[in-house]
């Protein structure tokens, strides 16, 4: 369940009418809904019971600091895949020593952070990387908990980009040297054996690959179990969200709104048909989801600027853009485009929803109908709460989006909107050119 809806004419978050937001602190914003990731990640958690269960967020979908005080708050430990998300946790205030590390090109400065924090595992990618780690935790006088990242080489069924479990894609090792893998961890004198990891990518809406991958490593995770005294498994992350019809008329829940087809892939489901896989392992389990906890449970504010009537086609040009929201240009991605203000009333508007960056590819939405709104008024990007902020950039020298959290009737800015100053501080002209 989300907690945006609209009361009267006016689209809200929780009890915070989001024209008044938009007002206070200009746009393009984030805003999120501290009660929607909450509920996220309990009804998560409450899906996985019976089975000893850990929640690491995936940071890299949304990082900023609030959000992860939020999140440790609720019980929340992280997978974060680079030394600045290490520091993150750190600066939110959270613990690092129930977090893991991710990611193929770990630094040997990352590692030896990582170390001295006490992660709880590094999620090796390669041979190579596993004689780093040895490296550096011999250094360091420690010695390295590590689970290993297999590949099941199962098809998620999800955007090219975003697939990660196949066996053309540079994540993990085959399941088949899998077994070889660990032996050759066995044998580095600094290297501790914990846990085993896979990660099917992302934005998966069907529980089947999810089964499929754990199927196929049951029989090597009890091996492991046996043989290196195995502490857990991980199952990654990739639960979906729901992007279209997220608001649908008079749906207060992003699930009322779904034609079967539609339907996402609920907790609930999730965890009906993994506990039953997951519980006779007998292991600890992590789920890394990201995505899921906050994709739904943030918007992006955004003010028209233009109606440009063409020919054959209308542009509804708004003050966001592909820097501040880069997933329709990227990845193709869906969002649902609503007024802040709805008036049924109104003649219904069919056009291309654009922002100002100098590219065809910065659109958000192509031939979409809408309610009909002018220059002035304002609109939310629906299902911006994950890999919305964390991708962002400047291109266009635009500056970055700024970020508000919501909770009840209650908001406060998380991030102002960076000023020029700021974008530019670190810059030099060498004096070379003076
Ligand atoms: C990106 C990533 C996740 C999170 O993916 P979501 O689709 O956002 O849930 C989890 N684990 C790993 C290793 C990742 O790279």
């Amino acid at each position: 369940m989300h907690h945006f809806r609209y009361v009267g004419h006016n689209l809200q978050c929780e009890s915070v009418d989001l024209a008044e937001v938009a007002r206070l602190y200009g746009t393009p914003t984030y805003v999120y809904s501290a009660g929607t990731i909450a509920d996220n990640y309990t009804r998560l958690k409450k899906s996985l019971d019976g089975v000893d269960a850990h929640i690491c967020y995936a940071m890299k979908a949304n990082s900023t600091l609030a959000i992860l005080r939020h999140l440790a708050n609720l019980g929340a430990a992280f997978d974060v895949v680079s030394g600045g998300e290490l520091r993150r946790v750190l600066a939110a205030g959270a613990d690092v020593s129930t977090s893991v590390f991710a990611g193929v090109g770990k630094t040997e400065e990352e590692i030896a952070l990582a170390l001295k924090e006490k992660i709880y595992a590094f999620h090796v990618e390669s041979e190579p990387e596993m004689a780093r780690i040895n490296h550096v935790a011999g250094k360091a006088g420690v010695r390295a908990p590590i689970a290993i990242r297999v590949n099941p080489d199962v098809d998620a069924h999800t955007h090219a980009k975003i697939t990660t479990g196949k066996s053309d894609n540079k994540f993990g090792v085959p399941l088949k040297v899998a077994p070889l893998a660990y032996e050759a961890a066995a044998k580095y004198p600094n290297l501790q054996i914990k846990g085993i990891q896979i990660h099917l990518g992302s934005q998966l809406t069907d529980v089947g690959p999810f089964v499929e991958a754990i199927k196929k490593l049951t029989p090597l995770i009890l091996d492991l179990k046996t043989k290196y005294g195995l502490e857990y498994f991980s199952s990654g992350g990739g639960m979906g969200v729901v992007y279209r019809e997220a608001l649908a008329s008079g749906a207060t829940e992003w699930w009322d709104a779904q034609s079967a087809a539609q339907r996402p892939l609920t907790p609930e489901a999730y965890g009906a048909a993994l506990v039953p896989l997951l519980k006779p392992l007998g292991v600890k389990v992590l789920l890394e989801p990201g995505r899921f906890l906050v994709g739904n449970a943030g918007v992006l504010l955004s003010r028209v600027e233009y109606l440009k009537r063409g020919q054959n086609k209308n542009f509804l040009i708004v003050d966001a853009a592909m820097n501040d929201l880069v997933r329709p240009a990227m990845y193709d991605a869906y969002h649902e485009i609503v007024p802040l203000h709805r008036d049924t009333s109104r003649p219904a508007l069919v056009a291309d929803v654009v922002g100002p960056v100098c590219e065809s590819g910065d659109c958000f939405a192509k031939d979409r109908q809408l309610q009909q709104v002018g220059e002035g008024e304002y609109v939310a990007v629906l299902s911006a709460g994950a890999y919305g902020f964390t991708m962002a950039s400047r291109y266009n020298s635009r500056p970055l989006a700024a970020e508000v959290l919501v909770k009840g009737s209650i908001y406060e800015l998380i991030r102002p909107r960076e000023t020029f100053e700021v974008m530019i501080a670190g810059e030099r002209v060498p004096p070379f050119l003076k």
